[in-house]
This record gives C-alpha cells, structure tokens and sequence, in this order.
C-alpha cells in the first residue's frame, strides 16, 4: 500500500480540501505515512501573502531534501494562482490547482500521468501558449524548466464543493464541514475569488447527511464553514439562505453544538442573530472581518457597508447576546491609508465589543486591484499601526476573559492537557483549562474564574 504524507498551509477552507483529498487517497488505497518514507507528498498550499508564498516553497524544499525518491504533488490556492513558480521546484511531480483537485487521488494513483491524458501540461509545453494549459489569455506566466506537470483550469466553471470534514486532533473533536467554496466579491486586496472560483454550495440534504454522519460517530460540535459562508445558497435555482439551513440542521441532526466560521457583515442580518440568540445549539460566537474603520478605506477595497452598518450589526449581537464572543480581522496599511484612517479603525476597535482581533499588515497580492493602487504606506508605518491595533486587541482580549469571571457554562474538553489540566472551550470561544485530565470531547458544566489578568481557570461543576 503506497505511503502520503500532507501538509496543509491556510485557513479552514483549504484544510477541508486536504480532508476531501485525503478521503480520496484512503479510497484509492494510500494510507498516511512519515514525510520522510512515504512514497507520496501532497503540499496544500495558500497564497493569500507573500511569506505564505514562501512557507510553501521552503516546505518543498525540505521535502525534498528529507526524501529525494518522494513524488512531490503541489496543490492549493498558490498552485492555482501561480502553478509555474511551483513546477520548477526540484522534486515537484505534478501541480495541480483548485479546479482539479477532486482528481488528485486518481493522478497520484496512476503515476505515469495516464489518469488525465493528454490534458497535463508540462511546463515546457507552456512556452509561449499559456492558454494551452487552460489558463486565461491575460494569465501572467514566467517560463521555466523542470518535468513537473501542471493542471489546472477555469475555476469559474466549477460547480462542486469538495467535501471531507476535518478531524481535528483525532476523537471526533469539533470536525469542521466545508458547505460553501469561492467568491463573487472582488474586494481590492483579496486574490482568494482568483483561486476559488465562483461561490457554490453544498445541497442541504448532503450538508444534514455529513452532520447526521458527524454526529453519530461521536462529533459534539461541529464547525461550518466556507470561504463566504453567508452567501451560502445564492447558487441554487431556488435560492436558499444559511439562517434556513441552521433551522434544517438544527431540527433534522443530531448534532449538539454547531458553530459558524467567518461571515460578512452584510449576511449578518438581525434575522440570522435572532435565530443564533435563540438556539441554544448554535455558539454564540461570531467573526465578522472589518478591516478597516474608515468609510474612505472600506471604498477603496470594494468592502459594501460602512463602519457605522458594521457598528450596529456588532451592537444588536451585543444586545441580544451580551456573552457572546466577536472577532474580526482588520488590514493595517492599505493603499492611501493615512494617520486620520488610521485613527477611525482605531476608534472603532475601541468602541465595539470585540473578544478578539486578527490583524493584517498589509501586503499587495499580485493580480489584485490594490497591488496597482499608489499611496503605498511605508512599511515602518504599517509595522506601527499592526502593533497598536494588535495591542490594542490584546487588551480588549483581556478584558472579555475577565468579564466572564464567576460565570457557569458548558465546555467541550480538546485534546490538549497541560500540568495536570485539560484544555476546554466554551460556547463564546474562551479556551479554559479544568483541573484534572479528561477524555477530549467530553462536555463539563464549569464556573469560570479569573486567575490573574485576562487568565481564566474552570472549576467543574458536572460532567454534562
Ligand atoms: S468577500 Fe472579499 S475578502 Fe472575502 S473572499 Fe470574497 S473577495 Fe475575498
């Protein structure tokens, strides 16, 4: 049985497509193995930064070097954006983009490259005829050498969402379910709609059957997700919404905590906080990227609301839910960004309930609108403004966790144990630690108290 190793770089979405990947490998009868003896290495790549960009080769490379007979298959959103940087990195067999990755197991399967015909395109091939490979006519390519074949294709024809739930950390623990993949947006910074393709959901019935399967063995919580989860059912010919999928999955699973991964502001309707606020199987916890608290900077990325929309939708979550957790990511240093933008993120970061922040020094991601836009703001001054934003948030961290002090909860054990005491999260998102060592995926009902700033301790109060 032929030996893969994986590794996976990014976010949730592109984890999920390396559990959909691997179902396919186990299928075809790989079984996971060492990097450094299996016969097969599948790099999921992410290229929303430049130093992701990076990561990826280094971890190629090293690869590489650890085990030079190791056919090496690169995929991901750096494979579908720039394949040709990727195909000439020594060892590197195939690179395969988004748009075929539900074929990856059957190429890997039949390595003299028969599983695709003709359709591969090796990098030479490339010289000159870029749409040859089945890229667009205005898609950028540098020439390059090597024996690597390339595929991929338009992801705006695609239409399915590949589907693996993520088994984080083994025993059922939260898995997450991708039910939505790409975009329509085409926000100034973001490259993510170049390399997802169009947005497309999951049907209902298989998103209740991969839960109901969840469920069954032994997932408590599961975690959805997408890349813009809230325009989940748009695709439909009878159009859906995600408040209408929670309903179904709420009354037709038995899953005993659900939770959303990131949602645009503008899906965050007060219909959709209602349902939240009403379940008691839904985790009060919402991440709502922001990025910037400027009108004038939110218009330039492309962003549709203002931060006087964004303000009321985090306010009506804090009327309705006062415990509940927010985040949200915020860019330092857009294009034009100045000391007065700047100070309106600021200002909104301060007023609004947030539990915790992402923040992003900007970074032009080539083929996007804002790597062409003048005004760059001069790196000192974006490393400047990350720090105050991020200590800024820290603070705010700080002052939720203390918040929760002497409050009685659930909380789901994870995998983590340390000096004699077990990691647990809670419906808000608060990572708290129970004396003793538990089983992970075992509910505990705990009261929560401060230890020292912003340091949380759960007393258990029962096992349910
Ligand atoms: S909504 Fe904007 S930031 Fe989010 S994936 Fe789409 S284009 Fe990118």
């Amino acid at each position: 049985m032929p030996g893969y190793y994986m590794e996976n770089f990014g976010c949730r979405a592109t984890q999920a497509d390396a559990a959909a990947i691997e179902r396919r490998l186990a299928e075809r009868g790989f079984r996971p193995s060492d990097a450094a003896d299996a016969d097969l290495v599948v790099v999921n790549t992410c290229t929303v930064t430049a130093s992701a960009d990076s990561r990826a080769r280094q971890a190629i490379r090293a690869f590489h070097r650890r085990n030079p007979g190791a056919r090496i298959l690169v995929t991901g959103c750096y494979a579908q954006r720039a394949p040709e940087e990727l195909a000439e990195l020594d060892g590197v067999r195939w690179v395969i983009g988004n748009a075929h990755q539900h074929e990856i197991a059957k190429i890997a399967a039949e390595p003299a490259g028969t599983a695709h015909g003709g359709a591969f395109v090796s990098i030479d091939q490339l010289r000159g005829v870029p749409q040859a490979a089945g890229f667009a006519a205005d898609d950028a390519f540098s020439l390059a050498r090597g024996p690597a074949k390339i595929l991929t294709g338009n992801l705006f024809e695609q239409r399915d969402v590949l589907v693996g739930p993520i088994e984080q950390g083994g025993a059922h623990t939260r898995p997450t379910l991708k039910i939505q993949d790409g975009c329509n947006h085409r926000c100034a910074y973001c490259v993510i709609p170049h390399v997802r393709g169009r947005s497309r959901s999951l049907a209902p019935e298989r998103v209740v059957e991969e839960i109901t399967r969840l469920a069954c063995a032994g997932a408590r919580e599961v975690v959805l997700s997408g890349i813009n989860l809230g325009g989940y059912g748009r695709d439909f010919a009878l159009r859906t919404s995600l408040a209408d999928l929670l309903d179904r999955v709420i009354d037709e699973t038995p899953v005993e905590r659900l939770r959303l991964s990131s949602l645009e502001p503008m899906h965050l309707t007060a219909d959709l906080i209602d349902r939240i606020a009403s379940s008691n199987r839904i985790a009060p916890h919402f991440h709502i990227p922001l990025q910037s608290g400027s009108d004038r900077i939110l218009a330039a990325m492309h962003r549709w609301y203002r931060a006087e929309h964004y303000a009321r939708r985090i306010e009506l979550i804090a009327e309705r839910m006062p415990d509940a957790a927010v985040g949200a990511d915020v860019i330092a240093g857009f294009p034009g960004e100045t000391e007065a933008d700047h100070r309106a993120t600021v200002e909104l970061v301060r007023r609004l309930a947030f539990s915790y922040l992402h923040v992003f020094s900007f970074s032009p991601r080539p083929g996007t609108e804002a790597a062409r836009l003048p005004g760059a703001v001069r790196p000192d001054e974006i490393r400047e403004r990350s720090r105050e934003l991020r200590a800024l948030a820290a603070e705010k961290a700080a002052r939720f966790r203390a918040s929760q002090s002497g409050r009685v909860t659930r909380a789901l054990t994870l995998q983590t144990i340390r000096d004699g005491a077990t990691d647990a999260l809670t419906g808000n998102y608060l990572t708290v630690s129970i004396p003793g060592v538990w089983r992970a995926n075992e509910w505990h009902t705990v009261r929560l108290r401060e230890l020292a700033a912003g340091n949380l301790e759960a007393e258990r109060v029962s096992c349910v």
